[in-house]
């Protein structure tokens, strides 16, 4: 048994069960110290937003707490993690690192540093906990990454059924260091407090995730076939909780095999599917570690973007272009933090396309004002709507918000809920006219399209 401690370097995995890296260092036999670093000085790091920074309190305070119902404790640290993980490493006189990998640009700084400890004679070891299916696995028939969502994921299914969840460690003997006190970080708003309603809708933690989970196989579940009504609850909520890592995709998986009626199985397989796109989402970010910020096609490069007038884009951010679902939704964001897929999909493509606003912009917004802003998700789906994703087939879909509200809020219910005005003589008008832009946006498309075809 070792003797030395074991540190365990905890960043999108805010959990106990289902923690690879935690149960490694428990297994390991030596106390175990759990840190937390806020980091915002790494190379490739890009700082939170508002709204990730409030859930990341609430998420780090029941990390806390279910760490010290095993025994042990959470440590927070701050700065470049090059010079804090090895810092503590010295001061604990720790024999190993572990931690669980993540799939962006600071993958660069997981890999320097596990170098640079193995070489000082520490064990470190990292392990694959946030996604059903490490990217490099699933690769298509010419060894590449899948351009296209639905043969990744029918490969992904055809490697069989994921790992089980593990189970909590029974006890965790926890070495306590000194750290930062929750509240000198100030993740909090305080003037102004805009956090209420991110307050009523949202318990973040672990236990938040797991009781989201039963809500949602018990009620949402058997409604999953009208996912796309954003006036109904249907869809499960869980973005943010696996965003943080509260719950892994593996328990996901294992309880929606629990105990499930047998007229579900449509109603999984779809809801497994969106977690496919996750999965797609992080494949793509591997192999395009600056996603947020370059066209994964890059003829897209030359496209003709207009700098929106601040007028313009106030009214798409807050709610008021004078197109109700669009309204809602950017409403439903700002109050709650998260807003419904089917109304992501119609805000973007109006900010993109009816607007030709660079979908950089929209995707800096979300990224500030969404719980579930995820390097992954976010970027991936901002540039699939905007065309310049890895799948070329929607840049010519502009959505028509109207038909898309007839068919998807037919009773109206999500557009009441969150603009009740909308019938009212102070609700304004449409600030652009629909048919007219998306002639222009196809337009601009085209141009672009035939370009890249000389070119190439
Ligand atoms: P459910 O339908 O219950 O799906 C279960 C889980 O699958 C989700 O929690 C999520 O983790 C995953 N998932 C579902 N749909 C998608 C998808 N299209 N792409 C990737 N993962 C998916 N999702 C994020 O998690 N973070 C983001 O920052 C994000 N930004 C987006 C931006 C745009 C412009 C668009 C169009 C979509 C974005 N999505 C993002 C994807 C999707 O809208 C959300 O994951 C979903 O609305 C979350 O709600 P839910 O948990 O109820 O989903």
């Amino acid at each position: 048994m070792a003797s030395s401690p074991s540190i365990v370097w905890l960043r999108d995995d805010l959990r106990v069960a289902d923690n690879p890296a935690l149960t490694a260092a428990v297994e390991r036999g030596a106390p175990v110290v759990v840190v937390f670093l806020l980091d915002e000085q790494s190379p490739g790091v890009r700082p939170l937003g508002g709204a990730s920074r409030w859930w990341l309190h609430g998420s780090l305070q029941s990390l806390a707490d279910d760490l010290a119902e095993l025994g042990g404790s959470l440590a927070l640290r701050r700065g470049a993690a090059a010079e804090v993980i090895p810092a503590l490493v010295a001061e604990t006189g720790a024999g190993a690192v572990y931690w669980n990998r993540r799939y962006g640009a600071l993958r660069d700084v997981d890999a320097a540093l596990k170098s640079r400890l193995r070489a000082e004679g520490v064990v470190v070891e990292s392990f694959g906990a946030s996604l059903l299916h490490e990217p490099w696995t699933i690769t298509s028939g010419s060894g590449g990454a899948y351009r296209v969502f639905t043969p990744f994921w029918r490969a992904c299914l055809a490697t069989g059924e994921p790992r089980s969840p593990l189970p909590a460690p029974a006890s965790v003997d926890g070495l306590a260091v000194a750290g930062d006190a929750l509240d000198e970080w100030a993740l909090l708003p305080t003037r102004p407090d805009w956090a209420t309603g991110l307050r009523e809708a949202w318990t973040p933690g672990a236990e938040g995730a797991h009781a989201r989970l039963e809500q949602f196989v018990e009620h949402g579940l058997p409604l999953y076939h009208r996912r796309d009504e954003p006036g109904i609850e249907a869809t499960s909520r869980l973005s943010p909780h696996l965003r943080f890592g509260e719950l892994s995709p593996h328990q996901i998986w294992a309880r929606v095999h629990e105990r499930l009626a047998p007229e579900a199985a449509a109603n999984r397989a779809k809801f497994l599917s969106e977690i496919g796109w996750r999965e797609f989402s992080y494949s793509i970010l591997f192999h395009q570690p600056q996603l947020a910020s370059v066209n994964v096609r890059r003829d897209f490069d030359a496209f003709p973007w207009e700098a929106p007038e601040p007028a313009v884009l106030e009214a798409w951010q807050h709610g008021r272009t004078g197109i109700p679902i669009v309204d809602a939704g950017m409403r439903q964001l700002w109050t709650s933090g998260w807003m419904h897929n089917r109304v992501r999909m119609i805000v973007a493509s109006l900010l993109t396309k009816n607007l030709l606003v660079d979908w950089r912009i929209g995707e800096a917004w979300f990224w500030d004002t969404l719980v579930d802003a995820d390097e992954a998700s976010n970027a991936a789906s901002w540039q699939w709507v905007a065309g310049s994703g890895a799948d070329a087939a929607p840049y010519f879909r502009v959505f028509n918000p109207v038909l898309q509200a007839d068919r998807f809020d037919p009773d109206r219910a999500y557009v009441q809920r969150w603009v009740p005005e909308v019938d009212g003589p102070e609700y304004p008008r449409p600030i652009v006219d629909l048919a007219v832009s998306r002639t222009r946006a196809l337009a601009a498309y085209e141009a672009v399209k035939a370009a890249a075809l000389s070119a190439g």
